[in-house]
């Protein structure tokens, strides 16, 4: 007898895969492309019946859609357990109260889902999870002894998302795998935090995903060190710059830009307002300059980085108050509003309004300047590369009037600097050892050396080794785990449909009947158990729809391997294609359920 579990009835208990049936599967595969959908991917699970669309970013996932979420899930599991995390679940609906004391009820702002119970209970569903997790910690361990732990669930999260966007891939309710290390000391959290890196490159390299990893921004976290990967993809929401002569990679969020020398104050021509009617844009003023000769002072023709230009933003803070702040930057660039988002967070940017400039008739548009910002109290950051002793011509708050000369740290005194302005192809990489390139990509996984923000917070000690209380310092790590389903659809599709690795394939095998004979359905049905009696994970497409509608869902579909079982049968043929290089070949029949498994079981 095998050592299988038994019922007590002797009927063996197993969980292996069964015969899926489409002709019972449920399932409908639409013709069209759903008409909200802009990226492939979006467009592919949707008419591959894996998800179905319930409100602005949240989904459905239907048999094969869940499929591949399981099973990414149970990579993302096997790794985790590798490095000793230890898997929990912890509730998404969660009181008040802990993130009141560390300030993201009110700093995370308008992405919170905020509820309140019948009781009128303040709560919300957890868009991340660390105030939990350093909780669960606090009441739990009391020992030196207890440490290093690392805690992770595998559990679905809510975000109020401005822009829910591609399907799965931004949804407002999504699955994450968020982990979380608490360890004795700032090495112990490098160890931490490696293993994590470790085990995201074996995740993201058994998905067969392509990807980078970068220098990131904490965002809301709070922290220090943090690096995220990216998936390569033009749909992605997420710019990051490379240099290839250094291998310097980050997001454009987190590029700090290199900063020049400060130069001499002494020996810098006087700032002197010129009379400069009709220049309010960067353009119109380059043209004046030049054409009134400023361009001899610099022994060159002025260009538009000559320029300081002086951008007004609004920012409304956690607290709801706003403030209006002016951001200098060289007048060649624009403001890239990530990196401006990303510099003023936790506060966020509003437009300024009309009203805006009415309630302060000091900001004389298209002539902005330093000093009239600095006289009325406006704070007003500048771009690194604005240091000590450089010399700009920039608004003189005088409606046609700019001024030439005006040299920071003598003629105005930034209250500090902002890293606002865009990072263009060519800049020099912060490293000083070449210049960058950008690309797109998608977040896919982000890891944080969090350091004791959320332990101070709640106090989480332990006893140490000399009796003394012991502060613990936490990380946290984050792997999108819904949006890898669509991550992996954007980058393996073809024109015709989904085409799964087959670590995460929801079946290991689609066969296909294409003939009405009775002899080859009979012949399919025995194909179709043999492969079965191996462990496969087989869909048979047993449907009387035509061939041509089969094949098109089988491609739709996106199974690696297609066995065709047609015309072919009565000369003992069966063709196999493989849906990753497109080729197909013909097999004898009589020996296809052993070729099929050996090429898939490799
Ligand atoms: P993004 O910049 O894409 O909004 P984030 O930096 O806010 O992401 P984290 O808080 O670092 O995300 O969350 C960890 C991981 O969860 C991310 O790397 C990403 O893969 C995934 N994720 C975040 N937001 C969403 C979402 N709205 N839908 C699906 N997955 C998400
Ligand atoms: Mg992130």
């Amino acid at each position: 007898m095998d050592n299988a579990l038994r019922t007590p009835g002797g009927r063996r208990l197993r969980c292996a895969p069964v015969i899926t049936r489409l002709s019972h599967l449920f399932l409908r595969t639409l013709r069209d492309d759903p008409a909200d959908a802009e990226v492939p991917s979006h467009k592919l699970l949707v008419r591959a019946g894996y998800v179905r669309r319930v409100a602005p970013g949240v989904y459905s996932w239907l048999p094969l859609g869940l499929k591949v979420l399981r099973k990414i899930e149970g990579v993302v599991r096997e790794e985790m357990n590798a490095i000793g995390a230890q898997e929990i679940s912890l509730p998404a609906l969660l009181p008040r109260d802990p993130y009141e004391t560390t300030n993201r009820w009110t700093e995370y702002g308008d992405g919170l889902f905020r509820l309140q119970d019948r009781k009128g209970g303040d709560y919300l569903l957890g868009p991340t999870h660390e105030e939990l997790f350093a909780l669960t910690v606090k009441g739990e361990y009391s020992s030196y002894k207890d440490l290093p732990v690392t805690l992770y669930q595998i559990q679905t999260k809510y975000r109020d998302e401005e822009r829910p966007r591609a399907g799965i891939l931004r949804g407002r309710e999504f699955i994450m795998k968020d982990s979380y290390s608490f360890d004795l000391d700032e090495d112990g959290l490098k160890r931490s935090y490696n293993a994590h890196r470790e085990a995201y490159q074996r995740i993201f390299d058994r998905l067969g995903v392509r990807y980078v990893i970068v220098a990131a921004t904490s965002g809301a976290m709070g922290g220090s060190a943090s690096e995220e990967f990216l998936a390569d993809s033009p749909v992605g929401e997420d710019t990051y710059v490379i240099c290839r002569e250094s291998g310097y990679a980050a997001n454009v969020e987190a590029v700090v830009t290199p900063a020049p020398e400060a130069q001499p104050i002494e020996g810098k021509p006087d700032a002197v307002v010129h009379d400069t009617p009709g220049t309010p844009t960067i353009a119109t003023l380059v043209e004046w300059a030049n054409a009134a000769g400023i361009g001899e002072q610099y022994g060159r023709p002025v260009t538009a980085a000559d320029t300081l230009k002086n951008v007004m933003v609004k920012l409304r803070h956690p607290d709801g108050k706003t403030e209006i702040v002016g951001i200098g930057i060289p007048g060649d660039r624009e403001v890239d509003d990530k990196r401006l988002g990303a510099s003023v967070e936790p506060a966020e940017v509003e437009l300024i309004t009309e009203a805006d400039f009415a309630a302060n008739p000091f900001l004389v548009k298209g002539y902005i300047g330093p000093k009239a910002l600095q006289e009325n109290g406006i704070r007003y950051l500048v771009d690194p590369r604005v240091v000590g002793g450089t010399s700009w011509i920039t608004g003189a708050d005088i409606e046609g009037k700019h001024v030439v000369g005006l040299v920071a740290g003598r003629d105005f005194t930034p209250d500090g600097t902002i890293e606002a302005a865009e990072v263009r192809d060519g800049d020099p990489s912060p490293d000083g050892r070449g210049t960058l390139v950008s690309a797109r990509g998608i977040e896919i996984g982000h890891i944080f050396q969090l350091g004791y923000k959320y332990t101070d917070a709640f106090e989480v000690d332990v006893l140490g080794e000399n009796g003394k209380p012991v502060r613990l310092i936490m990380g946290s790590y984050g792997v999108g785990v819904s949006r890898m389903v669509a991550v992996v659809a954007e980058q393996q599709h073809d024109e015709k449909g989904l085409r799964w690795p087959a670590e995460i394939a929801p079946f290991d095998v689609h066969v296909v009947i294409a003939n009405k004979d009775e002899a080859a359905r009979a012949g399919a049905e025995d194909v179709v158990s043999g492969l079965h009696a191996h462990g496969l994970d087989v869909l048979f497409d047993d449907r009387t729809a035509s061939p041509g509608v089969k094949f098109k869902d089988a491609e739709l579909l996106g199974m690696p391997w297609v066995l065709v079982i047609g015309r072919g049968w009565a000369e003992g043929k069966v063709e196999l294609r493989n849906r990753f290089t497109g080729e197909a070949e013909e097999i004898p029949a009589a020996s296809a359920v052993e070729t099929v498994v050996a090429k898939i079981r490799g």
